[in-house]
């Protein structure tokens, strides 16, 4: 990520991320990922400054009073209402990863489904997950909004970028707020399709050696600035 530090930070770099928050919270919402005020989206944009939505925002109507300024350790430093309860989620994420730039929390039914049972979703070999999703974590269980819940979440934040919140919900980052936003709904579409493959038989097994290929593919797309294209 290209270092920025705050006070090269525009009024319009904050207009531009305010309004993909807002959009990106509309999207997700359309497909029921934030039912009840659940769930949060944060960006990163700069070294030390990051945009939030405030605690008990609906992410489907959000306006720029929705969507809090705040440094890294969640002080608010503009906008109304308080950050969100899971902030510390998403500073881990961002002190463990610098190299992405947004945040999605989100209780997106089927994939919750699977966090609910601690059923790992580990099972559907489908190209695009393997390449564009990649290893789903399963991270324990402990109370929402806790320095506990983003201890558990660290363990797996360098080998993943997608998760499942053991009895809670689940969580995506990206580079970009869209490529986690994205990674969310591909993530609820491999929950979807794993219920639906047990209902009909067995997942597919790869062929010796395909795993390894798709997993080629995933490195190099992996250095594409944003996966998604
Ligand atoms: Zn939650």
């Amino acid at each position: 990520m290209r270092k920025i530090l705050a006070d090269q930070i525009t009024s319009d770099d904050l207009v531009a991320a305010e309004s993909e928050v807002i959009s990106f919270g509309s999207y997700l919402s359309a497909r029921h990922y934030h039912a009840a005020l659940a769930g949060n989206i944060s960006v990163r944009i700069s070294e030390d400054r990051l945009l939030c939505t405030r605690h008990g925002a609906d992410k489907g109507a959000l306006g720029p009073d929705d969507i809090v300024l705040c440094d890294m350790d969640g002080h608010k430093l503009r906008g109304n209402g308080i950050p969100t309860s899971e902030f510390s989620m998403h500073r881990m994420a961002y002190h463990e990863r610098g190299d992405i730039r947004a945040v999605v929390h989100a209780h997106p039914p089927s994939a919750t489904a699977f966090a609910a049972a601690s059923v790992p979703l580990d099972a559907l070999m489908l190209p695009e997950m393997v390449v564009l999703l990649g290893p789903v974590a399963l991270v324990p269980y402990a109370t929402p909004g806790t320095e506990k819940l983003a201890e558990h979440l660290k363990l797996y934040l360098q080998s993943h970028d997608s998760f499942l919140l053991e009895n809670h919900g689940a969580l995506t980052i990206g580079t970009d707020l869209r490529e986690a936003a994205l990674r969310m709904e591909l993530l609820e579409h491999n929950a979807q399709i794993t219920m639906y493959v047990r209902q009909i038989g067995k997942p597919f097994v790869l062929p010796p050696g395909e795993l390894e290929a798709l997993m080629e593919i995933r490195t190099r797309v992996n250095q594409r600035k944003n996966i998604f294209g």
